[in-house]
């Protein structure tokens, strides 16, 4: 683990949680993390888009940061069922899910996409969380790698080295996202210090050593601890296992 950059743990709810489901949990993990005055590592959660405002009324005078889980990529206009980058600022929302493979897989959103995104993620302040990952096809063939330069290539390296440094980026697995299948520790290690080894070729190893990369993919409190301790993880971006505030603690913790 590098001192210099964010450690993260991220909580994306996904389509879960009731209104009263999300504060209990928001209020449950506040007074956890207010316990645990040690830890310095920045917490975020993605909830659904219509408990934002709510949400981010709740945690004002906390650490907790609350992001969306996407966004437009259309600035403003006729887009039935649509949520802009400026209506999210305009809530105070100051982080964005983007490129997550749920939305590439059920909603055929591409690297294009996401770097439509990104872009108005950026003009409005707002930290893009930029997901990328393979599919078990790719890995078995031994594409993983060509996959994940290309999803950088198109989806984020065409910001500038200020820009860029503002992103954070996590690398999902898509063959262990919600299956109980986790990379292996020399498998995330060797795809995290590929893609900071991309970064420092495209900017420089000082971006590189800037920008915190976040591993994702059936991270839970059993794994947290082995698979942050690897010098090229930053932290998670968590699904199942930040639906209850302990196990979510325990993720938290994993970084102590
Ligand atoms: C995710 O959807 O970003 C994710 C990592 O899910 P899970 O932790 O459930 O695999």
């Amino acid at each position: 683990m590098n001192l210099t950059r964010k450690k993260i743990v991220a909580g994306n709810w996904k389509m879960n949680l009731t209104l009263q489901e999300s504060q209990s949990l928001v209020a449950e993990l506040i007074g956890m993390i207010a316990d645990e005055k040690k830890n310095d590592c920045e917490v975020y959660l993605f909830p659904s888009f219509i408990y934002i405002n709510t949400l981010l009324r709740q945690t004002q005078e906390t650490s907790i940061h609350i992001g969306a889980q996407n966004c437009s990529n259309k600035s403003t206009g006729a887009y039935t069922g649509e949520t802009s980058i400026r209506m999210l600022s305009s809530v105070g929302c100051k982080a964005v899910l983007i490129g997550h493979s749920e939305r590439r897989t059920y909603y055929q959103e591409t690297n294009i996409t996401s770097a439509e995104k990104i872009n108005l993620a950026i003009e409005q302040h707002i930290t893009p969380f930029y997901c990328i990952g393979e599919t078990l096809n790719e890995r078995n063939a031994n594409q993983q790698f060509e996959i994940i330069e290309q999803q950088l290539n198109e989806g984020i390296f065409h910001l500038n080295a200020d820009h860029f440094s503002k992103c954070v980026i996590a690398y999902e697995p898509i063959w262990a996202i919600g299956t109980g299948l986790t990379a292996t520790i020399d498998q995330a290690q060797e795809m995290h210090a590929f893609i900071r080894n991309k970064i420092t070729e495209k900017y420089s190893v000082n971006v590189a050593q800037q920008v915190s990369i976040l591993y994702g993919g059936s991270c839970n409190e059993q794994n947290a601890n082995e698979l942050f301790s690897l010098p090229d993880v930053d932290g998670g971006l968590i699904g199942g296992a930040s639906l209850k505030s302990r196990n979510f603690m325990n993720i938290i913790k994993a970084f102590q």
